[in-house]
């Protein structure tokens, strides 16, 4: 071969895939999920595979702890302590340390107590400020609840003339512009776009953001477990996200909020049950907040689903952080590879950074049938998902994808389109989710 043939790319045949995952180190995690045969999982990223030793764990709590434990259980077999020792665990593969997390409610919820907080903060630290900075482009969620807050605060101060808002980053607002002002309290991001995959330099936007005077709200919902997070290194205020994606927690596993040690007794959280009291078992007449990271909780927990998050949660802490991103990175670059080699005839228009450092976990393309063409892969034992507008979405978990299941993918969408076998009317239906 002389100097100036090209190489052939890694992994040009299916054969390359084959022998690449004969060769990851990260090979024997696959076998601690149960994939059904047949299918290529790529919707990690919306709900996480299941465990191998799930199953067993939902016997266990079910059949023993609260079948022949009853109610002694929450004493006996830990279910008390349970959101805060997950949230150690949870703490430590995010850059956190023990004491500043737990598991627990939803992610949207979590989120009305993480703006609340940084809300109430900032009405004694620096009065006057009532922007919410978050991005259009965020999960939906993200957005309504911050625009919520600002409703509900608004309604309640409306004869002081007040005015709470939420203000908007997107391509004709830039988040320097948007901190501008010097009026915004909180600033809060989804660290890895549900949609796009692309991710924030998280260090340098909260650093931006603590010198605009706010304080920074991550929603790492697309980050745990897929792209190495340092919380305490970014000097995060606080951070929410899920345990049902990448984390394999299982379907509406319960969410996890993050709070940094300096912020944790300085508030009192809106949403404060009995749970988030300092001693919930006295029963006191008056509220007294808990003097950690409990003071983030509000009710009864949802044990079983709440115990089911530890299985997955082991699991990721098991592997190597930096193979799993390793490993993450050259999945989504095959991915982008392959299909811009093997489907170029097609409208496909790639909505994901190449960037690495700009890049989380899946990549998605856009392509004007995307609704059909994504149906027909599921059809097919495909499985990724569709996101508005026009978007298919690919997620690759590092833990049990493989080179393999990328080629296999790909093929499967190179044929779809080649044989326009998206263009069929069971293709148009929309299911409620998608
Ligand atoms: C999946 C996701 C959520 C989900 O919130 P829930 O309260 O669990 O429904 C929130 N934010 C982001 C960025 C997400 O990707």
């Amino acid at each position: 071969m002389s100097a100036t043939t090209p190489s052939a790319p890694p992994h040009a045949t299916r054969g390359d895939c084959l022998a690449a995952d004969a060769a990851d180190p990260l090979r024997g995690f696959r076998d601690r999920f149960l994939l059904p045969d047949g299918v290529v999982y790529l919707d990690g990223n919306s709900l996480g595979a299941l465990p191998a030793g799930a199953e067993e764990r939902a016997r266990e709590v079910v059949a023993e702890e609260w079948g022949r434990g009853l109610i002694r259980s929450w004493n006996t077999a830990g279910w008390f302590d349970l959101p805060g020792r997950l949230g150690d665990k949870l703490a430590s593969l995010l850059g956190g340390n023990p004491g500043e997390a737990v598991v627990t409610d939803t992610t949207s919820l979590n989120l009305f107590k993480a703006l609340a907080a940084a809300i109430r903060i900032q009405q004694r630290d620096r009065p006057g400020r009532r922007v919410i900075v978050s991005e259009r482009d965020n999960f939906p969620t993200d957005v309504y609840i911050a625009e919520g807050i600002a409703d509900f605060l608004n309604s309640v101060a409306e004869e002081t003339g007040t005015r709470y808002e939420v203000r908007l980053v997107d391509a004709s607002l830039s988040l320097r512009d948007a901190l501008a002002p010097g009026d915004a309290a909180v600033v809060s991001l989804s660290h890895v776009n549900y949609r796009t995959g692309s991710m924030w330099d998280m260090d340098a936007v909260t650093a931006q953001a603590h010198d605009a005077g706010a304080l920074m709200v991550w929603d790492l919902a697309h980050s745990a477990g897929a792209v190495p997070v340092d919380l305490n290194g970014a000097d995060a205020d606080f951070a929410v996200g899920c345990t049902y994606k990448y984390l394999n927690g299982g379907p509406g596993s319960p969410a996890f909020i993050w709070v940094h040690a300096r912020h944790q007794d300085r508030f009192w959280q809106p949403l404060a049950g009995w749970w988030s009291h300092a001693a919930p078992f006295a029963m006191a007449e008056s509220y007294r907040p808990a003097g950690d990271i409990r003071r983030f909780l509000c009710g009864t927990q949802p044990v079983t689903s709440l115990a089911l998050v530890e299985t997955g949660l082991d699991i990721t802490l098991e592997a190597d952080q930096a193979a799993l991103r390793a490993k993450s990175l050259a999945l989504t670059d095959l991915f982008v590879r392959l299909v811009e080699q093997r489907c170029a005839a097609h409208p496909l228009e790639l909505v994901t950074p190449r960037e690495h450092a700009r890049r989380g976990s899946h990549v998605s393309f856009r392509h004007p049938e995307g609704y059909a063409v994504m149906s027909a892969l599921i059809a097919r034992g495909v499985i990724g998902d569709y996101r508005e507008p026009e978007v298919l979405r690919f997620g690759v978990t590092p833990l049990y994808t493989g080179y393999a299941d990328v080629w296999d993918a790909v093929e499967a969408l190179r044929d779809i389109l080649d044989s326009r076998a998206w263009d069929a009317p069971e293709h148009r239906e929309r299911n409620a989710v998608t």
